[in-house]
């Protein structure tokens, strides 16, 4: 037998290295753009065609390359940033690998432009897939210039996996605010099509989240600044009122470069503990300097995780000063009577003096007055009387129909059913009554009881109007037309110049259910008309879950567009649990539920109700 192992040639290991390190052309602009930052650029453009499909190009003013460094670096694992595996724990630079331009070689176009500034001449050369096409000596300003085009055109399979544009733009938007944010002292600009989306000058770190992020950011922000022996902490963090349903403006950096925490963002999260409302997300932009012996960054190719030695003293202090700032910073926390336990004192209240309690003594108050002297003499009797009283309750009497009720005066509300005599049990429950009067309850707020003939039908209300309201959206989008109602002033919203972006992407769809837009400018936009049915003050909430969704739903495969909007009204206008409905409405659901094409799923494939049959009923009782 002869032996079968064999070295792979180097193009064929590039291109496997390339498929770890480029997924998508926002990894190109990434790997671009530290390649930049290392080689200390202070002005980088980044040029891209097609959402970086034809073109992605970065051109910098940093130190270039010799004529032979140029040609090493499309070599794997040819740095320049690292030397020894020492050097390792003691980064200071993005990259150490030396892969990625071999990698990004291997599967396409490549034309590297490079001078030092010392040189008088630099070089050019080019490459396609891993092969030298040519090298020349070439005019060319000092700094480097790399020009990514037609990106996997050698791996059909992984072109064709890419997004629409608008996805792929939004990674490399995604990329692009991580790089710059992390390097505020570096000015950069990024032209798609032709387009200028970015043109950021030199600023310091509160000029340059404004500045990606919209004016509005401004009047939001907190510093967070804290420096103890083992963590130097710096940025911003959003005041609580002007929380997110989205995780887009959520940013740590540690020693500048871009990582994802789900630890420290719970650190994040624990300090906004009672402040924030359920299902939205505090803002932040935070600056994390570590010494680099104390962390890994060695863990994840893409290099977004990271490892440090004590996460448990990060948190700590993370936690402690986002908190001492939140409380300095005056933003006192919002009562929310589940947290009762999480009471804070704002800091404001910490030079107060304290005041002796008074006593008011309500002298006409007489708890044995029966109610017409009581409410005439003094109201708080009255309250104080009533809130005890039971509730009559016609949703609970509803479920004994047949019952008669004793007379009609509020005493008699405490119906006395005397389940003892059989016969009028027998009665109500006997399956004549019930199948003829098709009567509906609420159960907890959450849920429509309905009888079947063969048993009876529980409802998820929530679920239920979703999936109502899901397929009434998707069919007016589909046919685009709706009946829209005029607002009687406009409303103008703003956002982020991202969400401006998501919102215009959506903008006919939005049309199509009944939305009428009048202005949509860099950071606002103006709403002049809004769908049948939907209240003005809804506004905002649909469309902060809707841009959430958006978010949320990038990765997914086949997204389209309608199907998200419909789903994403449907989930901010349905019928909440603990929302209590009368017997019109509950019934109008039921309905409106088996009128659907589909009413056994909610809209995102959830069951909308259950059925219990009476042999199941009957098997309960054996
Ligand atoms: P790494 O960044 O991990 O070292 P790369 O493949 O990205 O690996 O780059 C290889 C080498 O090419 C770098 O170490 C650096 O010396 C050189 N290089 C790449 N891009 C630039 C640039 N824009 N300016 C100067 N040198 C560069
Ligand atoms: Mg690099």
């Amino acid at each position: 037998m002869t032996d079968i192992i064999q070295l792979l040639p180097d193009h064929v290991a590039n291109q496997i290295a390339a498929g770890e390190v480029v997924q998508r052309p926002a990894s190109v602009v990434k790997e671009l753009l530290e390649n930049a930052i290392d080689a200390e650029a202070d002005e980088i453009k980044l040029i891209i065609k097609d959402a970086g499909k034809t073109l992605v190009q970065v051109i910098d003013n940093g130190k270039g390359m010799s004529v032979t460094d140029a040609r090493l670096s499309f070599e794997r694992h040819a740095t320049s940033k690292i030397k020894s595996a020492e050097d390792l724990f003691q980064l200071n630079t993005k990259g150490f690998r030396g892969e990625a331009l071999a990698s990004i070689a291997a599967i396409a176009h490549v034309e590297l432009k490079t001078k030092r500034p010392s040189d008088e001449l630099g070089t050019a050369i080019e490459i396609e897939g891993s092969t030298v096409k040519s090298q020349e000596v070439a005019v060319t300003p000092t700094g480097t210039s790399v020009a990514v085009k037609n990106l996997f055109f050698n791996i059909p399979a992984r072109r064709n996996f890419l997004k629409s544009d608008t996805v792929e733009l939004r990674h490399i938007t995604d990329e692009f605010h991580r790089v710059a944010l992390a390097h505020p002292n570096i000015a950069f600009a990024f032209y798609h099509n032709g387009s200028e989306l970015f043109n950021l000058p030199k600023e310091n770190y509160r000029q340059r989240v404004v500045h990606i992020f919209g004016s509005k950011t401004n009047e939001k922000l907190v510093p967070v600044e804290e420096e103890t022996e083992v963590l130097k902490i710096s940025g911003f963090v959003g005041k609580p009122e002007y929380s997110k349903k989205t995780r887009m403006e959520q940013f740590f950096f540690v020693n500048q470069r871009f990582i994802k925490s789900p630890y420290l963002n719970h650190a994040i999260s624990a300090a906004f503990e009672g402040l924030l409302k359920d299902g939205y997300h505090a803002s932040y932009f935070l600056n994390l300097t570590v010494d680099p012996k104390t962390i890994d960054i060695n863990i994840h190719p893409t290099k977004t995780e990271i490892k440090f030695d004590d996460e448990h003293t990060l948190y700590a202090i993370l936690r402690s000063s986002v908190k001492h700032s939140l409380g300095q910073f005056n933003i006192a926390p919002v009562l929310d009577f589940e947290h009762q336990d999480q009471f804070n004192t704002p800091y404001s209240y910490k030079d107060k003096v304290g005041k002796t309690p008074t006593i008011e003594v309500d002298r006409s108050f007489n708890p044995f007055a029966d109610d017409t002297v009581s409410s005439g003499s003094s109201s708080k009797s009255t309250s104080f009387k009533t809130s005890f009283k039971p509730t009559p309750s016609t949703h609970w009497e509803s479920l004994y129909v047949g019952l008669e009720s004793k007379g009609n005066s509020g005493k008699a509300d405490s119906v006395e059913v005397n389940f003892e005599k059989e016969v009028k049990t027998e009665t109500i429950f006997s399956d004549a009554s019930v199948e003829t009067s098709k009567t509906t309850f609420q159960l907890q707020q959450k849920y429509i009881v309905s009888t079947l003939k063969s048993g009876m039908l529980v409802i998820d209300q929530n679920r239920a109007h979703q999936r109502v309201l899901y397929e009434s959206f998707l069919k007016h989008i589909t046919i685009k037309q709706a009946t829209s109602q005029q607002l009687l002033f406009p409303l103008q919203l703003s956002f982020t110049p991202n969400e401006i972006n998501i919102i215009s992407e959506l903008q006919e769809d939005l049309e199509h259910t009944g939305f009428v837009f009048s202005d949509v400018k860099k950071e606002t936009i103006t709403i002049t008309g809004v769908p049948v049915g939907v209240p003005e003050s809804e506004v905002s909430i649909i469309l902060e879950q809707l841009i959430s969704d958006v978010e949320n739903d990038v990765p997914d495969a086949n997204f389209s567009a309608a199907d998200l909007l419909a789903k994403s009204m449907a989930k901010s206008l349905a019928i909440k649990n603990g929302q209590v409905l009368n017997n019109t409405e509950q019934e109008h659901l039921v309905n409106s539920l088996f009128a659907c094409k589909e009413p056994n799923v909610s809209p995102s494939n959830r069951p909308t109700f259950i059925t219990m049959s009476t042999d199941d009923i009957e098997k309960k009782f054996m």
